[in-house]
């Protein structure tokens, strides 16, 4: 089936004219119409403009004038700006606000030839972990427990995304990540996702959560994929100062590299207390297939991991708060109207935002406030430098490191925490590379004793992509994770 396809196989059956760009995309948007009723992987799709865009693949390709992603059918995550495509958030602020402009890092893909199916769905600004607190209703993970139809969450923010990649409604799918929204719904999910060093894909046409965060990257179903999509997708952009201006190396080439002598880093802080004996197993299963494949393995030491999660949940509200300060209801979005300016911005922004937004305005309001800021927010940014500093100093004596992506497998969508405290603690692993700008990804490594997939998750040196992909081409081989979800393309429906 031409969904069963990775981003290299279709690209190669293209240019071999085995099938039409136009017949791969036609297939992505039938098996959207047959599954997206159930899972709401997408909040907009754009079938119309998608079949445009594979007939001019074709014809590009028929001219030998075609990119690597020429014909390739992908989700854009519904944070990323897109021209004359409605853009949401996932928020009811927005309205039916609709960019003129195409973000960099779209646009950048369109250039390589993608064909873009549809909008996908998210956490409401990208605020989560479970895609429960979309404005445009929960998304389901396209995975089921054993002999158990309980639906579950497909992690977040990006949970659209990596939803509509496990259930081959897209060959891959744009995630931004800023705390961990690109690796756990991979982990989740059961596929991949990179997190890019933080600068090198641009943030300009991103609709920003926490700036100094915040870093988009691709989710696919396979290393190499992912190697593809962040070629096109990174790079410098005069247009975002954060941007690097560094040169993008041919990812795809790294995948296969030989890992002789390569030193891989567990590091002792991420054996939290309370980790589960299959999830342990899983890591330490992970520590031998890289050994095997001829990797050192070193211990090294992450001092500061255990003050992650508090500054993380400092830093990124105090961003966001900062950040969501525009959608007042008189620019653009949605307006509810007052008797005074304060009123209207008081009723626009109460009823605009969603529950967990505005927890996250709310604190971040607060410790950026003249009596608290410099007990909170000094003091996280302080720490931040603290845990960029173990990074640094980890990194010496290991080329990567390895750990687990999330401390658990999917959960219901009934059993999320009450408490949101408890809630931000599944966060506990990723948080650290966010806050130190460092890259990493999720590769899905095996299925717990429930039959949902768990994730590994490798951290690299800054602009180091390459050991990444390397590294994990190596654990996804040695893996060979081939399950695949209950419901998909062409399966249950
Ligand atoms: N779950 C984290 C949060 O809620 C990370 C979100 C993200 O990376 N966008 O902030």
């Amino acid at each position: 089936m031409l969904t069963d396809l990775t981003i290299a196989q279709a690209a190669e059956g293209l240019r071999k004219h085995d099938f039409t760009a136009v017949e791969l995309t036609n297939a992505h948007v039938e098996a959207i119409g047959a599954l997206n009723g159930r899972l709401n992987a997408y909040i907009t799709v754009t079938a119309d403009q998608a079949t445009e865009a594979a007939a001019q693949a074709d014809r590009n390709l028929a001219a030998g004038d075609a990119p690597t992603l020429t014909g390739i059918p992908l989700g854009i995550k519904d944070l990323f700006c897109t021209k004359g495509v409605r853009t949401t958030a996932a928020s009811r602020i927005l309205g039916d606000f609709t960019p003129p402009y195409e973000s960099t890092v779209t646009a950048n893909l369109l250039a390589n030839g993608a064909v873009f199916v549809g909008k996908t769905n998210l956490d409401e600004f990208a605020m989560g972990s479970t895609n429960l607190t979309s404005a445009f209703g929960a998304v389901e993970n396209p995975w089921r427990r054993n002999g158990d139809d309980t639906p579950l969450v497909p992690g977040g923010s990006s949970g659209g995304s990596a939803a509509a990649v496990a259930a081959h409604l897209a060959m891959g799918a744009t995630g931004t990540d800023t705390g961990g929204s690109i690796r756990q719904p991979a982990a989740y999910c059961g596929i991949v996702g990179l997190k890019p060093t933080y600068g090198r894909c641009s943030r300009w046409g991103t609709i920003a959560f926490a700036s100094s965060l915040d870093q988009a990257g691709p989710m696919t179903r396979t290393v190499e994929d992912a190697a593809i999509m962040l070629a096109a997708m990174a790079g410098h952009d005069a247009k975002d100062s954060t941007s690097a201006n560094i040169a993008v190396p041919d990812y795809r080439a790294a995948c296969g590299r030989s890992l002789k002598g390569l030193r891989v880093g567990v590091p002792a802080e991420y054996r939290a207390p309370g980790m589960s004996a299959e999830l342990q197993a899983v890591w330490d299963r992970g520590v031998a297939m890289l050994r095997e494949a001829g990797c050192e393995i070193v211990d090294v030491s992450l001092p500061h991991t255990k003050y992650g999660l508090a500054t993380y949940y400092i830093i990124a509200p105090a961003e966001a708060s900062s950040n969501l300060a525009r959608y007042d209801g008189v620019r653009f979005g949605d307006r509810r109207e007052g008797a005074s300016l304060d009123e209207l911005y008081e009723r626009t922004r109460h009823d605009g935002f969603g529950e967990e937004v505005r927890r996250r305005i709310l604190v971040g309001t607060y410790v950026l406030s003249a009596g608290y800021y410099d007990a909170y927010y000094l003091r996280a940014q302080k720490i931040r430098t603290l845990i960029q500093r173990d990074f640094t100093q980890a990194f010496e004596a290991a080329d990567v490191l390895l750990t687990p992506t999330a401390p658990t497998a999917a959960f219901g969508h009934n059993e999320k925490p009450e408490d949101p405290v408890q809630m931000y603690l599944n966060d506990v692993f990723t948080v650290p590379a966010s806050m130190a700008g460092q890259p990493a990804l999720s590769v899905p490594v095996s299925l717990d004793s429930t039959g949902l997939p768990l994730g590994l998750q490798l951290i690299g040196r800054h602009f180091d992509e390459e050991t990444l992909i390397a590294v994990g081409s190596a654990l996804e081989k040695a893996a060979d994770f081939t399950a695949r979800p209950t419901f998909r393309a062409g399966a249950a429906a």
